[in-house]
């Protein structure tokens, strides 16, 4: 994933991934691309955001002067975003397989007390959800 200014490596944080998520729940019709000038006009809580691919008049741009949802958006539909992961059969149920020593592992910072029990069964929920 290469645009705009950003490195790279930005977009590997948790924190980006939760915009990339985000950004697969805005609807197409809230959005207007302009194609040859890389920008968009989004529509958000507050009103309609100018996005470009470096930057964006929300709030969470902002505050964090990192990708927010409507910066993936527009590389999104620019085509910036082909090389996201793409799931994998084997991947996933090589995971599967690991789910009960992964358990095991939060059961163990459980029981000595690294993490609280309704941490422990957020974990294990989550673990074993869809
Ligand atoms: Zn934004």
């Amino acid at each position: 994933m290469n645009f705009g200014n950003w490195d790279e490596n930005v977009h590997n944080d948790y924190e980006q991934i939760k915009r990339i998520a985000f950004m697969q729940r805005i609807k197409p019709e809230n959005v207007t691309v302009f194609p040859e000038k890389q920008a968009a006009e989004i529509v958000g809580r507050d009103g309609v955001y100018d996005v470009t691919l470096n930057s964006c008049t929300c709030h969470d741009f902002e505050a964090r002067q990192l990708p927010c949802k409507h910066i993936y958006k527009l590389a999104s539909e620019l085509g910036y975003l082909e090389d996201l992961p793409k799931p994998s059969r084997k991947a996933a149920k090589a995971f599967k397989e690991s789910l009960p020593a992964e358990i095991d592992r939060f059961k163990e910072l459980y029981f000595s007390g690294a993490i609280s029990i309704e941490k422990f069964n957020k974990i294990v929920n989550a673990l074993l959800s869809k």
